[in-house]
């Protein structure tokens, strides 16, 4: 989390820095601020609140600077307010510095530090780094970058820094461990951020720095060092995106554009891998490595949040087509017990940003026990893709809202295809449910266009509904995730307790929760569960709980046990939660925005979480 921003050139650097900000906001906004430096004159303003606040704060302030630093920020140590804001200046007030990341040792150093007379002015473990390394550069008399280096040798955690020095004109000294870097290469000028978006409209060319690495970016100038001052020539990748895709493009929201970019995200998704006609499924990323994945002795899914939600479809898809065991965890728990991970195991990781703290150090567990990691990453080129060993890309764009939408329809579109092309290889697949299957994939845009096209009548049962104070979300079998995945949806985006649960359990406990005033949303579509579900359904309506429903077009029965209800078209049940986590969506979206909450930008939450 925390998106930061640096520039050097000939540009002002303010603007530059603020409008990346603002692209990055999704990625914390707690606080914002910057450190401009201009003449020897190093000035830093930041301010609680989102970057907007910043804006509005700099009204009137010296702004005139060709190098600068700036960071949005998801509080981690110390409450958001202005004096946690980041960038932080050093004791001496000689050097400024931002921070993506955790520093796990601060608390040792900063003792150390306060020993020596150092006060601090902020409660982070970012101010801590930063008197740290001003303390090491002022005992060694050592140039910055000298100090920086020692520092991070010592250090525990995760990081992406950018410092400015105010003796060093036109400077930015960057490293980077666990939080991502890219760097964009511009004439006689260079961008750093947290991702591509606030570097797109000024170049193409990026270098994704890696970890342990130290970059001394200069305007003409990016030298690429390791800790042991070792040179490192910078890999220049082209980007591959256009500004219009980071934009809101006359939507209210981020959200309601990405939930409506999904027929095209996933038509992108399968296009140029899905061939109906033909009967073939074209993954580079699993036909170059077939025999390890057909051999697979088991497949574990590691993920988290919503990417989570994918990986359980997924493991029902994969054991009923491949017939291999899979089992779906949590990567942050993963990465704390001490799982048996074997040569032989397959590793498939989910992740949007491709940067989630947690997936990324589990992967690197995984690796080292010698399983072989299949990403399944929505950010192109992100550590995650990088440390895999093969993957596919869901190609959904960049995803900005922080509630995931179209990343997650993505995912179970790439995960669908591997399963398929696997249990093709495996011969575990009949050709005539394959070719079956391929047909009702190559549907699936049309169809969520279909649901789409129906929003409004989401919308009516969301007004409806707003101000109830719970939610149950009950699914069956391939829809169970997704009652999970629409409960998570409501909480993120309106703040009113939900709870997913197996339609089957519901009698196990939640069923205690439902009176006249509980709303309950059943995922009924047909299925091989449908007449049980509706037996549930009944259950429900006995207590006078309200019934949502999400039922198929053509169902008799479900709309007529329900208070409410939205039908889609009909799919295959493999295929199905493609479909119905999309009235799910739009019902937190109009549920969040009737209760007027900032859905592109929920309290407490921020997309692609860096930390742990
Ligand atoms: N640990 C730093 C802070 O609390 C940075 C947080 C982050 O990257 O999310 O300010």
């Amino acid at each position: 989390m925390c998106g930061i921003v640096g520039y050097t050139g000939s540009r002002q650097a303010y603007p530059v820095i603020l409008k990346g900000l603002k692209r990055l906001e999704y990625r914390g906004y707690d606080s914002s601020g910057v450190a401009l430096l201009k003449d020897g004159e190093l000035n830093v303003y930041k301010k609680k609140g989102k970057v907007a606040e910043l804006e509005e704060s700099m009204i009137g302030n010296n702004i005139d600077a060709q190098i600068g630093i700036g960071h949005t920020r998801w509080a981690t140590h110390g409450e958001p307010s202005d004096r946690n804001a980041h960038p932080h200046s050093s004791a001496s007030g000689k050097l400024a510095m931002i921070h993506n990341g955790i520093i796990e040792n601060y608390a040792l150093i900063k003792q150390d530090l306060i020993n020596k007379g150092y006060e601090f002015k902020s409660d982070t473990d970012t101010e801590v780094l930063l008197n740290f390394i001003e303390d090491i550069q002022q005992n060694n008399n050592s140039t910055l970058e000298e100090a920086v280096r020692i520092a991070l040798k010592r250090v525990t955690g995760a990081y992406c820094i950018l410092l400015i020095e105010q003796d060093n004109p036109d400077t930015i000294i960057a490293a980077r461990k666990g939080s991502p870097l890219v760097i964009g290469i511009g004439k006689g000028e260079h961008f750093l951020a947290s991702d591509a978006s606030p570097i797109i409209e000024y170049t193409k060319e990026v270098v994704y720095v890696n970890d342990y690495e130290l970059a001394i970016v200069k305007p003409d100038e990016l030298i690429l060092k390791n800790l042991g001052n070792e040179k490192i020539t910078p890999y220049i990748t082209k980007l591959d995106m256009e500004l219009a895709a980071i934009e809101k493009g006359g939507y209210d929201h981020f959200m309601i554009k990405e939930i409506f970019e999904q027929p095209s995200t996933i038509f992108d998704c399968l296009r140029g891998r899905l061939d109906a006609k033909e009967g073939v499924i074209r993954m580079s990323g699993v036909d170059k490595h077939i025999d390890q994945l057909i051999n697979a002795n088991r497949i574990m899914i590691l993920a988290c949040g919503t990417s989570w939600h994918a990986g359980l479809i997924a493991e029902y898809i994969i054991e009923e087509l491949c017939r291999i065991p899979v089992e779906v965890e949590y990567a942050s728990e993963f990465r704390y017990r001490n799982p048996i991970v074997n040569k032989g195991d397959v590793i498939i990781a989910i992740s949007q940003s491709g940067e989630t703290a947690d997936t990324l150090v589990a992967l690197e567990k995984a690796k080292e026990n010698g399983a072989f990691i299949f990403g399944v990453v929505n950010a192109v080129g992100s550590s995650i893709a990088r440390i895999s060993n093969a993957g596919a890309y869901t190609h959904a764009g960049p995803e900005i809202g922080v509630a995931s939408t179209k990343a997650f329809t993505g995912q179970l579109a790439v995960l669908m295809m591997v399963a398929l092309d696997i249990a093709k290889h495996k011969g575990t697949i009949s050709d005539e449910r394959y070719k079956s299957l391929l047909l009702e994939l190559e549907e699936v845009p049309e169809k969520v266009n279909a649901i789409l096209k129906n929003a409004e009548d989401i919308k009516k049962i969301a007004e409806k509904y707003k101000d109830a104070s719970d939610f149950l979300f009950l699914g069956r079998g391939y829809n169970f995730p997704v009652a999970l995945e629409g409960a998570l949806k409501l909480k993120e985006i309106s703040y009113i307790h939900a709870e997913g649960y197996p339609a089957a359990e519901m009698k196990h406990g939640p069923i205690a929760l439902v009176d006249e005033n509980l709303p309950v949303v059943f995922i009924a579509t047909k299925d091989m569960y449908h007449e049980k579900i509706v037996s549930n359904m009944q259950e429900i309506k006995a207590r006078k709980g309200k019934i949502i429903s999400i039922v198929t077009e053509g169902d008799t029965v479900s709309p007529g046990l329900s208070n409410d209800f939205f039908a889609i078209p009909p799919a295959d049940e493999l295929i199905a939660p493609i479909l119905t986590v999309i009235p799910l969506q739009l019902l937190s979206y109009y549920v969040g925005t009737a209760k007027g909450i900032d859905v592109d930008k929920p309290r407490n939450l921020a997309k692609s979480v860096t930390v742990e």
